[in-house]
């Protein structure tokens, strides 16, 4: 068995790491600091085509496989690893929203084009101050209340807490469940708000802190999974 890449693989990975030594490389420690260099480099990302890697070709993405996608986020690391990783964040939560979930909202999937040339972010909210590693200690929770799921409860350490237009959001699926579900939440509903910054040792280019959900409403269809331990 061969296990050299081919031309196209090697093409993908070499585009990469030449974007990212000749754009990312000689401003990367000012990337650790500054977010708003940070923003306009992600823009530049998009620009060059390193967004919408895991969205199919037919909703405007790529429609790259995990091998591709690696490729491109080893390449991006070789000028600057805090942009590949956000790019890496950005993509995988996309993807989340694209292809992952059968019966998708079909308003939802509309937001998918704007994801996959980067016109706007997402974010993926799990992490409680009380809940890490072991997401079942997830205080969270969202009640069923009609057409509607009422949230309630805050998320902390979310990476672009401040910046995203949309959240998934991980919470249990009623204040006594243990089950949990995934909701798309738009950063503008009522009832939603970051919190505070966490200062880091590095990184601190992007905005990673807590989110507040006070009887915050989104519609019943905004249901991405009902099988939340298996996303998480
Ligand atoms: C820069 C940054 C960005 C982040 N972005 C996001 C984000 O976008 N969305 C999000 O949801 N979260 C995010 N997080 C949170 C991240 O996912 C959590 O930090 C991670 O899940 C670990 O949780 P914790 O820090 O509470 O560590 P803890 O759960 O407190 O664990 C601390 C240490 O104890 C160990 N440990 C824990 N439990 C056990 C056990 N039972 N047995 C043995 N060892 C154990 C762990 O391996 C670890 O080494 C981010 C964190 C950082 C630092």
């Amino acid at each position: 068995m061969n296990f050299l890449l081919d031309k196209e693989h090697q093409a993908i990975f070499e585009k990469a790491k030449a974007y990212s030594l000749e754009c990312l490389a000689p401003v990367a420690l000012e990337l650790e600091s500054n977010p708003e260099l940070l923003k306009a480099k992600m823009k530049e990302m998009a620009e060059h085509g390193f967004y919408g890697l895991g969205i199919p070709k037919e909703m405007g993405g790529k429609g790259y496989n995990y091998l591709q996608m690696s490729l491109v986020y080893e390449g991006l690391a070789h000028g600057s690893g805090i942009m590949s990783f956000l790019l890496q964040l950005q993509n995988n939560i996309n993807m989340e929203i694209a292809t992952f979930y059968e019966g998708i909202d079909e308003e939802i999937l509309k937001v998918v084009p704007d994801l996959a040339n980067g016109n706007k972010t997402t974010a993926f909210a799990l992490t409680e101050s009380a809940s890490g590693c072991d997401p079942s200690a997830t205080e969270a929770y969202a009640e069923l209340d009609g057409d509607v799921y009422r949230i309630q409860g805050t998320k902390d350490w979310i990476t672009n807490a401040k910046d995203a237009d949309y959240f998934n959001v991980m919470v249990k699926d009623g204040k006594d469940s243990k089950n949990m579900i995934m909701l798309f939440v738009p950063a503008d509903t009522k009832g939603l708000r970051y919190l505070e910054n966490r200062e880091r040792m590095i990184g601190n280019g992007m905005f990673v802190g807590g989110l507040e959900f006070d009887n915050c409403v989104v519609p019943k269809a905004n249901l991405l999974s009902a099988d939340g331990f298996k996303e998480a």
